[in-house]
C-alpha cells in the first residue's frame, strides 16, 4: 500500500506530511506526493491524511 497524491488537486497545505511523514512529503514541485510503501503501522495515518485533506487529492492504494 502507497498514497498516490493527485498533484493537480493538491494545494500544499503541508497536513498530509505532517500527519503520516513516513508516506508523504512535500516534493521539489511544492506539492505533496506519496513517496514510498507503506509500513504496516502508517496506514492508518495514511487513510486518516486521505480522509482529512482537504481537496480530496489522496488516494490509498497498490
Ligand atoms: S493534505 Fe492534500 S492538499 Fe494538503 S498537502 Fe496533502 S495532498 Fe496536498
Amino acid at each position: 500500500m502507497r498514497g498516490y497524491v493527485d498533484e493537480n488537486l493538491c494545494v500544499a497545505c503541508g497536513l498530509c506530511a505532517q500527519a503520516c511523514p513516513e508516506g508523504f512529503r512535500m516534493g521539489e514541485q511544492g506539492v505533496a506526493e506519496g513517496y514510498r510503501e507503506l509500513p504496516d503501522y502508517a496506514i492508518d495515518d495514511a487513510l486518516q491524511a486521505a480522509e482529512d485533506c482537504p481537496v480530496g487529492a489522496i488516494r490509498i492504494g497498490k
